[in-house]
């Protein structure tokens, strides 16, 4: 077992370990997440400088010993993300979204296409901050849910197939359902409906605004799948 590992890695979580050191959280195409441990990184003359701080993009190598933790051995960085720091909004949404991804996505679990997500959404907070908001935070989230194999059921009722008068979410179905199997749901509009069928098929950069009032609905709905199917609770998508 072991070795050593190159992979690219985003911070997800960085802690304050011992003397000096600093434990990370970090999120690999590969491996999925995976935690380890830089040794003297808050040191002034550490050779890591400041670039293990959350939501870096780094290319890392790694010693993989018997324990839990790895070792950084060196860290190089990709993308550093230096406008989002610098912006509250981009800040808090960027700090959401890899919350959403630590709490869905355990160790051992790998899926690139989760690594994929995450990198374009940091991307795309650093290069325009003003996206971060609300619209942005739920399009991330919905496609961390089909990333995830959790994709709610736009189409048709998740209850009965019905194609028609699909008026109400449930979480417990796993879906949009109709008029006739709406007993334990709660009101979709057709605006939100809307909303996260072009969260889906769109790229981030692309996703809609929407009035307050749809994005609370989407938020639900996204809120109830993950956990009904996720058997996780995510934060508030926005601070409150
Ligand atoms: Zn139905």
């Amino acid at each position: 077992m072991a070795g050593s590992l190159k992979t690219d890695g985003i911070v997800l979580r960085s802690i304050r370990y011992g003397e000096g050191d600093r434990v990370l959280h970090l999120y690999t195409p590969h491996r999925g997440r995976i935690g380890a441990i830089a040794k003297g990184a808050r040191k002034t003359r550490s050779r890591f400088g400041a670039r293990l701080e959350p939501f870096f993009h780094l290319r890392l190598v790694l010693h993989e010993g018997r324990g839990d933790l790895l070792t950084v051995t060196s860290a190089e960085t990709v993308a550093p993300y230096a406008r989002l720091r610098n912006d509250r909004a981009g800040l808090d949404s960027a700090a959401r979204a890899c919350d959403a991804v630590a709490r869905l996505f355990e160790a051992g679990d790998p899926n690139p296409a989760v690594f994929h997500l995450l990198a374009n959404e940091l991307a795309l907070l650093d290069a325009e901050p003003a996206r971060a908001g609300h619209a942005n935070q739920l399009a991330f989230r919905a496609k961390l849910l089909v990333a995830a194999g959790l994709a709610p059921q736009l189409g048709a009722c998740a209850s009965c197939g019905e194609r028609q008068h699909l008026v109400a979410f449930s979480g417990a179905a796993g879906g949009v359902v109709c008029s006739a199997c709406e007993a334990s749901a709660f009101p979709f509009d057709e605006a939100a409906h809307a909303f996260l069928v072009a969260a889906l098929a769109r790229p981030l950069s692309e996703v809609p605004e929407a009035e307050p009032r749809v994005l609370r609905q989407v938020e639900r709905a996204i809120g109830e799948t993950v956990e009904h199917h996720g058997h996780v609770r995510w934060r508030p998508a926005v601070a409150a």
